[in-house]
């Protein structure tokens, strides 16, 4: 599990009911993790910490089929390698909403605001799913804000002309 943030504590938690052993790799040594959620991985008995620590490489791509990574240690610089049969990333969204800053309003991390679900501050520009949803960032979820939204710009263009 790659991240240093609650996500990645989370996901690393969930994947001790699957795998023997968990590695968290995090390239910091401090974590952006809140302290019950850290605690709670620290105390698990099946994770382990790795941090100061980039992957250089993954290992078995060729064969399609993930085998290790190759790892650098920041601090020290010296590489080694993990053996591992899955590899997740848990290191955060970045919502791809930038190219509208200025445009439509986003949040302090780059999420669109909506108020009523899917309006955004211009008329008849709506915004759905994961871009506008810091909170559940569920399938479901995008699917049902994007069918409000596409019944909001139904409604908008029959009201507005086409
Ligand atoms: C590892 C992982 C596991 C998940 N597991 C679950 C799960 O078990 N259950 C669940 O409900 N949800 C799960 N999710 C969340 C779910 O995938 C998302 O909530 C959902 O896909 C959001 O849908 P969306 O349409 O808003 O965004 P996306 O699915 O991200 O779709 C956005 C689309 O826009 C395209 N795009 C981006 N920028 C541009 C651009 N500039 N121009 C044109 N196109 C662009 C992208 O290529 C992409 O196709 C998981 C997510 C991840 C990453």
């Amino acid at each position: 599990m790659v991240g240093g943030g609650d996500s990645a504590m989370e996901e690393a938690l969930f994947l001790t009911r699957f795998a023997s052993k968990v590695t968290l790799l995090h390239r910091r040594e401090q974590f952006r993790a809140s302290r019950i959620m850290l605690d709670r991985a620290i105390a698990h008995p099946k994770i382990a910490f790795r941090t100061n620590t980039v992957i250089e490489d993954v290992l078995g791509v060729e064969d399609k089929e993930v085998k290790g990574v190759r790892l650098l240690d920041t601090k020290t610089g010296v590489e080694s390698e993990l053996g591992i049969s899955g590899l997740f990333l848990g290191i955060g969204h970045i919502p791809n909403a930038a190219m509208f800053a200025g445009q439509l309003d986003l949040d302090e991390d780059g999420y669109i605001k909506t108020h009523n679900d899917v309006f955004t501050r211009i008329p008849g520009v709506f915004a759905c799913g994961d871009v506008q949803d810091r909170r559940y960032r569920q399938a479901i979820t995008a699917a049902g804000t994007g069918c409000m939204a596409a019944l909001e710009v139904e409604k908008y263009l029959e009201e507005h002309g086409h």
